[in-house]
């Protein structure tokens, strides 16, 4: 049976790589200096160079399932299980959630990249999104407790095209909350030296839809006039917005 990647990591170094040597043997040289952190969804859709017009060098990148950012100190809060009919917490209030390599990522793309910009980018038809409503395959421990990170985001309804795309926005939103929450993020947004971007990819469209905090919508590129919102979380319209994406009480 032919290796198929194998004829493929030939063909690269053989055909392709000779004519962008000079590119990388600069980025070896001189270091990487990428300004963007791009936090996506491990998607095989989601491609971010082409998105943005990018290449070798330009994005530090980070994916994983559904575009998630964890706490920043690796804790959540405890399950609604734990807590009572009133709302108190019953036992334990909050929880380890494990190792992750997103938080390390962006710890060293701020702390030592300096990158001035954080995208967190969600997309269309994401079966990440899609598994907060109809769960995971069985023996997905993993993937289970991961999609706590987005719970937040879903909504008390049916499952539907419409549900989806708002939980799919509404949990851009909520991890540029939690980006928020590491505090090497929060200095650098709130003295202006790093901005925060929240995309929604609609991959049948071709297009990216960029949160506006002002309207609290998302905003076809198209028709925005900025590339996406933040700082914000001090803002007045930011609380306003906060409440209006916040799951409804069951
Ligand atoms: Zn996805």
């Amino acid at each position: 049976m032919p290796d198929e990647l194998l004829e493929r990591l030939r063909r690269f170094h053989e055909q392709t790589f000779p004519g962008i040597q000079d590119q990388f043997q600069d980025l070896v040289a001189h270091g990487q200096h990428p300004h963007i952190l791009f936090i996506g969804c491990s998607d095989s859709r989601l491609v971010p160079y082409l998105l943005t017009g990018t290449g070798p060098g330009d994005l530090f990148i980070v994916r994983n399932v559904a575009a998630f950012v964890p706490p920043h100190d690796g804790m959540l809060p405890a399950p609604s299980g734990d807590i009572s009919p009133e709302g108190a917490y019953l036992g334990a209030a909050r929880r380890f959630t494990g190792y992750h390599g997103t938080a390390a990522a962006i710890e060293f793309a701020v702390l030592s990249l300096q990158v001035t910009h954080i995208v967190v980018c969600g997309h269309s038809h994401c079966g990440g999104i899609r598994a907060l409503y109809e769960g995971v395959p069985r023996g997905a421990i993993n993937l289970e407790a991961w999609l706590d990170l987005g719970r937040e985001a879903a909504l008390p309804v049916q499952v539907s095209p419409e549900a989806l795309r708002r939980t799919e926005q509404r949990a851009v939103i909520l991890q540029l909350e939690r980006l928020m929450g590491y505090p090497m993020v929060r200095e650098r947004v709130e003295s202006g030296q790093l901005a925060l971007h929240g995309w929604h990819y609609v991959i049948e469209e071709g297009e990216v839809h960029v949160f506006d905090v002002r309207s609290g919508q998302f905003v076809p590129a198209s028709s925005a006039t900025h590339s996406g919102t933040g700082p914000y979380r001090d803002s007045p319209v930011f609380n306003e917005i906060d409440e209006s994406y916040r799951p409804q009480q069951a």
